[in-house]
């Protein structure tokens, strides 16, 4: 016989984990979250940069915005109350140039049409001040940027989820899934509403579900280095290249006080190809994807491709563009660190997909486009993930 609850959660990452102690506060009923890995943060949630982002360079307006800016708001509350190794350091984009200092105006604007409190342009002085090694004529600051431990972040949401009573099943797989029931590696589960949380496999758990067939996860990873012989401390940025949804590389300096630099975004031949493998099932899949062809023959994102795989494929290139962004006072050595792969969601006319998107179906929901500030937004979007499947089971 089929194991039964009623609500079952496929994925354990931190937007699965935060939904999962969201519906069980509101007492909606039986919550399982199930995971395919062995042990919590294998993904994108335990491999990303740990920033609580506030918000700067989103689309004023948008979902993804909205989220960030509130969930910034509740991570930072929620990793002081439980302890979350947390560094307050607020968050710095550097102007090289005039181009650049174009950049942060409209960020500050972007910034301030969000909601996000207490922006302001420092002059080359009061940068120095703060960070005497890094370059820049101006810089944006944004004082409730913070650093967090990500894996300690996402245990922290599971253990509270699960003193609320959500059963984690580990090291289970969802093979199929169909409306009422998953099928698993460790057997059925017969479910009264699922809600997909599946990170990089989400396009594929909704199109099982027959939700959103036209849309795809391609996926790009992120390669970090970290760095020996700078003094930055807190984090700098960049000015990003505002047409794409990912920001430059960055200087963090996490909550252990390592200095990582890093993401870049490469296209990656495998969801889980973290170490550069090629994967030929799945990449045969996306290049047979005719959409795949339109969105790497924009000429915007050829230019991000070429820049990226540059720094991919030559540490000289990362150390290059790095050291574009401080003045270093003595020598600087760099060596591979973690790297973390984004589930991009690409649309049926190849652009890629911008917002976070949540799709409700009859007994599923589907969070689709967990990109990057997921991780400073889950504790706001779980509110509403929570909202969307609680009023689609009212409904059925
Ligand atoms: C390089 C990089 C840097 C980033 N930096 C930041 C940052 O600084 N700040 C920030 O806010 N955000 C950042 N992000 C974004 C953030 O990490 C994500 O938005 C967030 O982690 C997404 O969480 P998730 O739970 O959706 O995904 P995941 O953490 O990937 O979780 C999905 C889970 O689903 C499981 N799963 C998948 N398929 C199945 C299946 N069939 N059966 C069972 N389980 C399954 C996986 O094993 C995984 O554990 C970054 C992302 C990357 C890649």
């Amino acid at each position: 016989m089929a194991f039964m609850v009623d609500f079952a959660i496929v994925g354990g990452g931190i937007i699965g984990s935060a939904v999962a102690r969201e519906l069980a506060r509101r007492k909606a009923g039986s919550v399982l979250v199930v995971e395919k890995e062995p042990a919590l943060g294998r993904h994108a949630s335990g491999r990303n940069s740990g920033v609580i982002h506030s918000g700067i360079n989103q689309k004023p307006g948008s979902l993804k915005a909205r989220m960030c800016v509130e969930g910034a708001r509740r991570a930072r509350e929620f990793c002081r109350r439980r302890g979350v190794p947390m560094r307050e350091c607020g968050t710095m984009v550097l102007a090289r140039e005039e181009g650049e200092r174009k950049v942060l105006e409209r960020l500050l604007e972007m910034g301030t049409a969000c909601g996000v409190p207490g922006l302001r342009i420092l002059d080359s002085r009061e940068l120095a001040e703060r960070e005497p090694e890094a370059r820049g004529a101006a810089a944006l600051l944004s004082p409730t940027g913070a650093v967090v431990d990500p894996v300690r972040f996402l245990e922290a949401v599971a253990e509270e989820a699960r003193g609320l009573g959500v059963g984690y099943r580990l090291g289970t797989a969802v093979l199929r899934a169909e409306k009422g029931r998953l099928w698993t590696s460790e057997g059925p589960i017969d479910v009264g509403h699922t809600v997909n949380c599946a990170g990089l496999h989400a396009d594929r758990i909704a199109r099982m579900m027959g939700v959103r067939p036209d849309l795809r996860i391609i996926p790009f990873r992120g390669e970090y280095m970290e760095v020996e012989g700078l003094d930055i401390r807190g984090m700098v940025y960049e000015a990003p290249d505002l047409r794409f949804p990912f920001l430059g590389i960055h200087l963090t300096r996490g909550t252990d006080g390592r200095l990582l630099a890093g993401p870049s975004a490469v296209l990656s031949f495998g969801r889980e190809s973290y170490e550069k493998q090629i994967h030929i099932k799945e990449a045969g899949e996306m290049l047979s994807w005719g959409q795949f062809w339109r969105m790497a023959s924009s000429t915007a994102f050829l230019g991000l491709a070429w820049k990226n795989a540059r720094t991919s494929l030559s540490r000289r290139a990362f150390e290059e563009e790095m050291l574009a962004l401080v003045r270093a006072s003595g020598p600087v050595r760099l060596k591979p660190a973690r790297a973390g792969i984004r589930a991009q969601l690409v649309d049926a006319a190849g652009r890629l997909v911008d917002d976070l998107v949540l799709e409700r179906a009859e007994r599923s929901t589907h969070v689709l486009n967990a990109v990057s500030p997921g991780m400073t937004a889950s504790l706001a979007f779980a509110d509403a993930v929570a909202d969307a499947v609680l009023e689609t089971a009212k409904a059925v």
